[in-house]
């Protein structure tokens, strides 16, 4: 069954500008790349898909759910590119409040907390204020937020575009590990690097047009 299926998915910002019918499926455990160039169209498609953006035009589902509905928000988890933090508050304090978002109530919050600072290796450090946090560390925490509610699926917008190379290699791990646990990952990413250590399967954007889809060699191929 498709975890994401997108037929003729537009967005026109009436400038050329955005997504130009995009179709394609995303199957359960899935880790799919979108690879592209800045402003090639990824984040539309994506803040389409997640429902902060209105399509222009085709439609879209998430497990069967039209894009934008309640039912397909319980089955994603997202994070966007350069995730902003009040940085006043500790680790710990923004993930309670994703949690208070998610619905999720205080105990099974805390829990699930303290498992996610373990797994993406804030650990204690969850005390600290965001703002001693280095880039890494706040990407591993926006991530830990994406993850808060289980999801079956995440979206990751250039998860580690703004990363030093340290950086880089720690969220590249992490979604490693996602993966291992079964996860369907769809990934934006322009680095080739990023796609090519995590995607099964990619597709190649450019100007809000799917070039080419298929495995990362395949794509590279016909270049
Ligand atoms: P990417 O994520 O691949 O870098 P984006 O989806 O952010 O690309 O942007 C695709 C194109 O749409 C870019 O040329 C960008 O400048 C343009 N764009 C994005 N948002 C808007 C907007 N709100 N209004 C007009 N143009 C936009
Ligand atoms: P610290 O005590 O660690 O130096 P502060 O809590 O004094 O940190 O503030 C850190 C930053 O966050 C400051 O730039 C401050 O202006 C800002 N800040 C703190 N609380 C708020 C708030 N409620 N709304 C907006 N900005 C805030």
């Amino acid at each position: 069954q498709a975890v994401i299926e997108a037929r003729g998915l537009s967005k026109d910002y009436g400038n050329g500008r955005g997504c130009r019918g995009i179709t394609l499926s995303v199957g359960t455990g899935e880790a799919f790349g979108f690879l592209g160039p800045n402003g090639a169209g990824k984040s539309t498609f994506v803040k389409m898909l997640v429902g902060l953006i209105q399509p222009t035009g085709g439609n879209a589902e998430i497990m069967g759910h039209a894009v934008g509905s309640l039912e397909a928000r319980r089955h994603f988890g997202y994070l966007p590119e350069l995730y902003r933090y009040q940085e006043w508050l500790s680790g710990e304090e923004v993930l309670e409040l994703h949690a208070k978002l998610c619905g999720l109530d205080r105990h099974t919050a805390k829990k699930r907390i303290r498992e996610l600072l373990d797994q993406v290796g804030i650990g204690l450090r969850g005390r600290d204020r965001v703002k001693h946090y280095s880039k890494g560390m706040q990407q591993r925490l926006g991530l830990a937020c994406a993850l808060l509610n289980d999801p079956q699926l995440v979206f990751l917008d250039e998860p580690s575009s703004a990363l030093d190379p340290i950086g880089r290699m720690e969220v590249r791990k992490l979604l490693q590990q996602l993966r291992q646990q079964g996860k369907t990952i769809f990934l934006n990413s322009h680095l080739l690097e990023d796609v090519e250590l995590l995607c099964d399967r990619v597709a190649l954007l450019n100007n809000g047009n799917i070039l080419h889809t298929g495995t990362v060699t395949e794509v590279l191929q016909e270049k």
